[in-house]
């Protein structure tokens, strides 16, 4: 199987892999046949095979659906110094994402169907991963004014939010969510209260205390949770929550979702992994918005993906430049990048045993699909588009950020050691990434399975 080869006619095997697809509660050693841009299906081993297919041999190694970003920062157009289409999807297929949802805080932002359309031709051009636009809840997300929802969804947008920025009042949020009803559009929220947290740079506990760095509570995420808690219970909307980093968020969405209300979230890898004392080093790459949290917030954060409280996996990708990151704390933007991590600090849960590999494949392929209606994704199932990630649990790396595919160096991660990785993706039928190492990993994997 060779990188980027055409469309048509093209029969691949996924051969001696072994598949995770929580869509049709599959999890056993199959072979998952393509043909063109669709999945033809799962075969059992020693079932015939098609002649005229190319094989790609997973021996060892997971086949899942392709993976999902339902929060990615592009920056095309009008920040491309940052991070452009092209690069960010190139990221975002080397670290295992068949699908990125672009958050609409581009310049000028996505709210209009002009946008909307340009996003989509340029991901197009690069053929690299699948991009799903998401439009702006309000003109130039300034909050005052709704925008054109309608004319967005037509042009391709799959839900709606003002992310990076709090909707401002209950009123807007309400108003929003049943406008945003009319065109079955989830409404995705940045939640935090910004008469709470304003001038805030780190969380609001005894580190900012010893730092001298202004917090911002867990109660400006809390507030605004509940908020949109109540809020869908009043309008009946899908309601999504981004990036929740604190154990109020946590118990809200598990009530809400008790109560029957149509409310999911996701968690950003570093609100997992870190804490708010590595702000110690005052390194402008453990600045994000929402910051990351103490311990007690990070341990529920746990308990929530353990107990399916929490949706999704999501990156929070947010690309931003070196001369922007090297200003001093109080100044730097907010932000770090995530693609080509999110899934080796995944694995780290599983390795612990908080989460089963099924799980991981819930929350970032079978969820995600289903929170954004994405028609045919997420799931391996005959006709499905062929998305799938290939991964390895065992492959050991460490993360070098110089030799990111994203424009950005912005991480906290460099240097981390990972076990696991994905190894191999592949987007409507085409190979748009092999690791480097995958010829060693099937090698070792042989040696592994003839040794048993
Ligand atoms: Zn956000």
């Amino acid at each position: 199987m060779k990188q980027g080869q055409p469309d048509q006619g093209v029969k691949i095997l996924i051969a001696n892999g072994y598949v995770i697809d929580p869509s049709q509660q599959t999890n056993a050693g199959k072979n998952l046949l393509l043909e063109d841009e669709r999945v033809v299906g799962l075969l059992d081993r020693g079932e015939a095979i098609p002649s005229d297919c190319q094989v790609f041999d997973a021996t060892g190694l997971i086949v899942a659906p392709g993976f999902i970003d339902l929060h990615t920062h592009l920056r095309e157009p009008g920040q491309e110094y940052k991070e452009t289409i092209a690069t960010g999807t190139a990221a975002a297929v080397a670290g295992g994402w068949t699908t990125v949802c672009a958050m609409p805080n581009t310049d000028p932002v996505n709210d209009n169907p002009a946008v909307t359309r340009f996003i989509i031709e340029q991901a197009e051009r690069a053929r690299l991963a699948n991009v799903f636009p998401i439009g702006a809840l309000t003109k130039g997300s300034g909050g005052k004014e709704l925008a054109e929802m309608g004319e967005m969804k037509a042009a391709g947008i799959v839900a709606v939010s003002d992310d990076g920025r709090p909707v401002p009042s209950a009123g807007m949020m309400r108003r929003a969510m049943e406008y945003a009803q009319g065109f079955d559009l989830p409404v995705v929220d940045h939640c935090q209260d910004d008469s709470l947290s304003k001038g805030g740079v780190m969380h609001e506990g005894c580190w900012s205390m010893v730092l001298g760095l202004r917090g911002m509570p867990a109660a400006a995420e809390e507030v605004d949770v509940l908020r949109d808690c109540l809020l869908a219970r009043l309008t009946g909307s899908r309601v999504h929550l981004a990036h929740v980093s604190t154990s109020g968020a946590v118990a809200a969405v598990r009530a809400a979702k008790e109560a029957g209300l149509s409310v999911s979230c996701e968690v950003a890898p570093h609100h997992w992994t870190l804490t708010d004392d590595a702000v110690e080093s005052y390194d402008t790459n453990t600045k994000m918005s929402p910051p990351l949290r103490s311990r007690d917030h990070l341990e529920a954060l746990l308990e929530g993906m353990r107990d399916g409280t929490i949706d999704a996996i999501a990156t929070d990708h947010a690309p931003h430049h070196a001369d922007e990151k090297a200003l001093e704390f109080d100044e730097a933007p907010f932000g770090i990048t995530g693609l080509e991590t999110a899934v080796g600090l995944a694995f780290d849960l599983v390795h612990q045993g908080i989460i089963s590999l099924e799980r991981l494949v819930e929350m970032c392929a079978t969820n995600p699909a289903r929170i954004f209606s994405l028609q045919q994704r997420g799931t391996l199932a005959k006709d499905a588009y062929a998305d799938v990630t290939i991964l390895d649990p065992e492959y050991a790396w460490v993360f070098d950020a110089a030799a990111s595919k994203s424009k950005s160096r912005n991480t906290p991660f460099n240097g981390r050691k990972m076990t696991g990785a994905a190894v191999a993706t592949i987007v409507r039928g085409r190979l748009v990434f092999l690791h480097p190492d995958y010829g060693r990993i099937t090698k070792l994997k042989y040696r592994e399975a003839s040794a048993t």
